[in-house]
């Protein structure tokens, strides 16, 4: 699917949240593409259609930021740029595939060995006219 600006974007990730259905598995989503090609920007809008209100930033730094939404459900984000070797926050992420509803995950490699099977995978390209390529893997 081609994506033309930021705002489609947000809305992209919005109707995707829409569509989503929680149940007793957490749902994985693990996003795959060059930096700046919208993943967080994807994931601000699929967060916007849960209704979490709080703005999604990137989490490079923190590794992880946590948003509560429906009043007792969890969104994790984590971003493990550049993280050879992700050592504690290995077990958090495990503790959040045990306790959050939702965990979307950026740069899984580190990690993807405890990643369950069953995630979902999005691909991001950027374009040379700047639109972006989506693809559910
Ligand atoms: P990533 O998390 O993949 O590194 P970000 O979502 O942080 O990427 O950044 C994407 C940047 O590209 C943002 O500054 C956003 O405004 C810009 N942008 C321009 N066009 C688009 C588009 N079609 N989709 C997503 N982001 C876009
Ligand atoms: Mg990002």
């Amino acid at each position: 699917m081609k994506i033309h600006t930021e705002q489609e974007m947000i809305n992209f990730g919005k109707n995707f949240a829409k569509n989503l259905n929680f149940s007793n598995e957490p749902i994985i989503l693990e996003l795959i593409g060059d930096v700046g090609a919208g993943k967080t920007t994807f994931t601000r809008g699929l967060a916007e259609g849960l209704g979490i209100k709080e703005p999604v930033t990137s989490p490079s730094f923190t590794i992880s930021k946590s948003y509560a939404f429906d009043d007792n459900k969890t969104l994790t984000h984590y971003d493990f740029y550049r993280l050879p070797d992700p050592g504690l926050m290995q077990e958090d992420l495990e503790d959040s595939i045990k306790n959050n509803h939702i965990i979307i995950v950026e740069w899984a490699d580190s990690v993807s060995n405890i990643l369950p099977k069953n995630r979902k995978k999005i691909e991001i390209k950027l374009n040379d006219d700047n639109s972006r390529e989506v693809t559910i893997l």
